[in-house]
């Protein structure tokens, strides 16, 4: 059975409530098991790798056509797998074509400007796919979470938002945005591992358990964002992301699945080429 990714996109307008969602969920995945025990992570394991290939394919060819550009936008909790999905679904794309960048609390340069200066300049090229590890939500995430600017300031982002990815659609951005939604408990133990594994330290921020303490809060935030801005031409894809694996293929999907719609072509051979030969 093909892997729907509509079942995971928000639908634009609709309530999103992410406690309805389970985290640990395989939905769509036709090997799925009750308990999601060892052969199903087996199974899908080898899925991930036929995806990878695929992957790598259509990113050839989008880098050969020069003709799209597509932007992936990551957002997830602390530990929510951000790094870990790059890591893994883009493995063995050529990074000639492929660029991540990643946003941390902006420098005062960039706080200098409005919000969205730094992000535009990451913004892909012809040709390019581009990750972005967070992303210009911060600003509607941890801000108003956190409470970095006043509300009456970060309430009109959501538009500007929905505005700024619209313009880049219509000037020939495709655009994926991907919210990996793990649970509480789960994030416990990513951070816990983060403490107890010394090659895993220096991923552990003690800043990480200032905001795990407005858990809820984030949740509130991000079911407001991803209601505000999944529009038919820049949607959001809520990916249950406690289980690695599973994450993995719902990721790789929708990615293909996009860049398939795209119905892209290698470009015509030059004229005459068939009649050449290289000289000795
Ligand atoms: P990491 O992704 O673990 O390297 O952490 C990056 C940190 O930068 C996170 O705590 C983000 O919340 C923070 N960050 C990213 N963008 C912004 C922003 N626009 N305003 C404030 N903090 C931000
Ligand atoms: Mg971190």
């Amino acid at each position: 059975m093909a892997f729907d990714i509509d079942e995971l996109r928000v639908k634009p307008n609709s309530n999103l409530d992410l406690s309805k969602i389970d985290p640990s969920g395989t939905p769509e995945w036709s090997n799925a098991d009750e308990d999601g025990g060892s052969s199903n992570k087996d199974a899908g394991k080898a899925r991930g790798l036929e995806l990878n290939q695929r992957l790598e394919e259509l990113q050839e060819l989008l880098y050969a056509e020069g003709k799209h550009r597509v932007l992936i936008v990551i957002q997830a909790m602390d530990a929510g797998g951000k790094d870990g999905t790059i890591k893994h679904v883009f493995e063995g794309v050529n990074p000639s074509g492929v660029k991540v960048a990643a946003f941390k609390a902006p420098s005062s340069l960039e706080r200098s400007h409005d919000y969205l200066w730094r992000i535009h300049q990451h913004a892909p090229a012809d040709g390019q796919l581009t990750i972005f590890n967070r992303s210009h939500y911060e600003d509607v995430l941890v801000v108003r979470v956190m409470d970095l600017v006043d509300k009456d300031r970060w309430q009109k982002r959501y538009e500007h938002i929905a505005n700024f990815e619209q313009m880049m659609v219509d000037e020939g951005t495709t655009i994926i945005k991907l919210f990996l939604h793990i649970s509480k408990q789960e994030q416990q133990e990513r951070l816990q591992e983060r403490l107890d594994r010394p090659e895993k330290n220096w991923k552990f921020d003690s800043g990480d358990l200032v905001h795990r303490e407005k858990w809820n809060d984030y949740q509130k935030a991000f079911e407001t964002a991803l209601e505000k801005t999944s529009t038919k031409d820049a949607p959001w894809y809520v990916i249950p992301a406690n289980r690695k694996w599973y994450r993995n293929i719902a990721v790789s999907e929708i990615v293909i699945q996009t860049l398939e719609s795209l119905q892209m072509e290698y470009p015509p051979a030059p004229a005459d080429i068939t009649e050449m030969h290289i000289p000795d």
